[in-house]
């Protein structure tokens, strides 16, 4: 060891470097005590007064004047709401080359030198702005660039977690970019860009973007329905994302009344709380169980009994080959999924209200008309008349993770 240090003596590294690549030893000491201990040992075996370093051959002067890097770092981040923050930083990549040459060379893993800057310009900042370094799930990350002191600040997304019911038909879930113009603005969207002037995911974003200051949002729901079938029962799972916002104390309870007041017979939210990134992976994996409630035209009528059998003969699995409504993008395949139950609710005249339990990913519609033969089992090929699906309602979905 003493061998090795002498070489990075030799070299012209300072205190703290030298100690930096000893760092494994001695907990508890810093790295530059560590280093001058090691220096004044050496100098004493050698019979030498210890040589005061002007400027060091790795670090240079990157560890000088911490305040003033603190300076830069707040600068960047005023007027952003934040209470935790992390670090990461750039280097010249003739340092990093460097370290990485002498610790191969003697065999030595110490702390890396971008590790050491972003603790101690991270502890600085801790000190003067109060906030707290974290590694997870930090509100914003400092990007401090060493080569040109430059400092870049981005701002994590807040998450929002809730249920969402939808009370209408005639909205989609997201926002649906125009077909022709691709979101760009044109006349057949009337320049919205859209293809339908609202969205679930804009009818509860909006009072958060106004409250949050956010740049952008975006929506991760737990699966979707279609745009005419409604949203009912304990409503769906979802995480909205606000994402660069400026501030990030939210009082969710009144967001809630908001959200249902601005949405008002469209849209209505429960159960928000702060959510993460994690969850959205939770919430896209999910595979939970739905029943429905979908509503169809039989041509021409069957008795009630006879229908009744014919959905008893439904339960089971069901081979779906892609939907022909869906087709344009999503692979053509053969699936199987099970209809768990299905019961009569209604029946009046030719019309008929069905509550279906299934699997995740079973069409409803198709499992209904038949899609021309490409769903099998289908109602209508058992009863062996037309199945028309007038409309569809996705009555709970059977999240039990909250
Ligand atoms: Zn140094
Ligand atoms: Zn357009």
């Amino acid at each position: 060891m003493i061998e090795k240090a002498r070489v990075l003596i030799d070299i012209g590294f300072c205190d703290r470097c030298l100690g930096r690549f000893f760092s494994g030893m001695g907990h508890g000491i810093s790295n530059p005590d560590r280093g001058k201990a090691l220096r004044t040992y050496i100098s004493m075996l050698d019979g030498e007064t210890p040589e005061y370093l002007e400027s060091c051959e790795l670090c240079g002067d990157v560890f000088r004047n911490i305040e003033r890097k603190v300076d830069l770092l707040e600068n960047a981040s005023k007027g952003i709401d934040f209470s935790t923050f992390l670090i990461g930083s750039r280097f010249d990549k003739d340092v990093l080359e460097r370290e990485r040459e002498v610790s191969e060379r003697l065999g030595l893993e110490g702390e890396s030198i971008k590790v050491e800057f972003n603790r101690i310009l991270g502890k600085a900042f801790e000190k003067r702005s109060g906030k707290l370094f974290s590694r997870e799930q930090p509100d914003i990350e400092f990007l401090y660039d060493t080569r040109y002191e430059d400092v870049k600040v981005q701002i994590n997304p807040v998450y929002i977690y809730g249920r969402y019911r939808k009370l209408t038909r005639g909205i989609p879930q997201t926002r649906w970019p125009c077909r022709h113009c691709g979101g760009k603005g044109c006349e057949h969207c009337n320049h919205t860009g859209k293809m339908y002037s609202e969205s679930v995911e804009e009818l509860i974003a909006h009072e958060f973007m106004l409250e949050l200051l956010g740049k952008e949002h975006a929506f991760h729901g737990m699966g979707r329905e279609d745009i005419d079938a409604r949203m009912l029962g304990n409503g769906r799972p979802f995480v909205l994302e606000i994402k660069e916002p400026r501030k990030r104390e939210v009082d969710l309870e009144e967001m809630e009344k908001r959200v249902n007041e601005f949405a008002q017979g469209k849209v209505e939210v429960h159960g928000l709380r702060l959510s993460s990134k994690e969850e959205i992976r939770r919430i896209k994996a999910s595979r939970a169980e739905k029943t429905y409630v979908v509503y169809v035209r039989l041509e021409p009528d069957v008795e009630e009994e006879k229908l009744k059998n014919a959905l008893g003969m439904l339960e089971g699995e069901i081979a779906q080959r892609t939907p022909k409504r869906v087709s344009h993008r999503r692979a053509d395949m053969v699936r199987k999924r099970r209809a768990i139950s299905l019961k009569l609710l209604e029946k009046d005249d030719r019309k008929a209200a069905i509550e279906v339990r299934a699997e995740a990913g079973l069409y409803i519609k198709e499992l209904m008309h038949g899609d021309e033969g490409r769903t099998k089992p289908s109602l209508s090929e058992i009863l062996g008349v037309e199945c028309a699906v007038e409309a569809l309602d996705v009555m709970e979905i059977d999240s039990k993770e909250e």
